[in-house]
């Protein structure tokens, strides 16, 4: 069965590796079909899914999860269904439509769509598909680490850390996953998230899985007000170093990032790519770490600017 997603780009940044005296690498998820690393596990699910039956795909995101899996969907010929809450903009909604999903508001709030996506999943050979919790999304997002693996030795090389954001946590499980199927389970991971939406934060502070009572960053990508146990869990077997940004410094990181490498990406990205352009003291005993530029539909020239004016850059 071949794969819905396709091999990255593994580059190094120029700019960043003479500035920081590292080689930095970038693993390009944001050329991805669907445009972030979501299509690697959302994909992977949709697939087993529908080869064990399943006609009917439901999703309750308006996000990458909810583009990914209409990706999936219409690449698996299958009826996709994204379910959005109200509060869901009319191009984001436009932009699933056009790629053959069926969109359905309900609610005002996520909860009530993901619960009206529940309800759907009653019917015969309906799966629901979550944004990032499930063994089947971390083993597809687990993929960019067995693909950079295979691409550093290629070019004689290697990483001594991974950096990556984390909204739920999917991301960060799969990582971790592919960190160990191939053996580096030595190799730190440098989870970031922004102020505001922080939840893996909070838990590994109050040693247990709590939820925030809000989400205010405007990286709303990694608005989960909790994160999955297997990603709280795996901080307990593996070294992880947990770093807060501020939105500035995720945007401010977006805006050199585009001029560095002529690419737009979401300030969840920016999030992982601003470890490296402030430069931040976690970095300092890594000679060769790996950012996970994981990309994200949700920006365009317009957004980038206003973003960039909304905080002084
Ligand atoms: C989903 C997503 C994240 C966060 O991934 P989680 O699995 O929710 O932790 C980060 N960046 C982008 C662009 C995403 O789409």
């Amino acid at each position: 069965m071949p794969s819905l997603h396709v091999q990255t780009a593994l580059q190094t940044h120029p700019q960043l590796s003479a500035k920081l005296h590292k080689q930095v690498w970038l693993k390009m998820e944001n050329m991805q079909p669907a445009g972030s690393f979501k299509l690697r596990g959302i994909g992977l699910l949709c697939q087993r899914a529908v080869a064990s039956g399943a006609t009917q795909l439901v999703c309750p995101s308006g996000g990458n999860a909810g583009f990914a899996a209409a990706y999936a969907g219409a690449a698996l010929g299958v009826k996709t269904t994204i379910v959005v809450p109200e509060t869901t903009s009319a191009a984001v909604i436009a932009r699933i439509r056009d790629i053959g999903a069926e969109v359905i508001v309900h609610g005002n709030v996520w909860e009530r769509a993901n619960q009206h996506a529940l309800q759907l999943c009653q019917q015969a050979n309906t799966i629901y598909i979550p944004p990032f919790d499930h063994a089947d999304i971390w083993d597809g997002n687990a993929t960019l680490i067995d693909e950079a693996v295979a691409q550093c030795a290629e070019q004689g090389s290697s990483f001594d850390a991974v950096i990556c954001s984390v909204g739920g946590g999917g991301l960060m499980s799969g990582v971790l996953q592919g960190l160990h199927r191939n053996g580096l389970q030595d190799v730190p991971l440098i989870a970031v998230e922004t102020e505001g939406a922080a939840s893996l934060h909070v838990a590994i502070q109050a040693d247990e899985l709590v939820s925030l009572p809000a989400i205010t960053s405007i990286a709303t990508t990694l608005g989960a007000s909790k994160v999955a146990a297997e990603a709280f869990n795996w901080t307990r077997r593996h070294t992880v170093h947990s770093i807060v940004v501020s939105d500035t410094q995720a945007v401010a990181a977006c805006l050199s990032f585009a001029d560095d490498m002529r690419t737009l990406v979401e300030p969840a990205c920016g999030a992982a790519l601003a470890v490296a352009y402030q430069n931040l003291p976690v970095l300092q005993p890594f000679k060769r770490p790996l950012i996970v530029v994981c990309g994200g539909i949700g920006v365009n020239l317009v957004a980038l600017a206003s973003w960039k004016e909304q905080f002084s850059l």
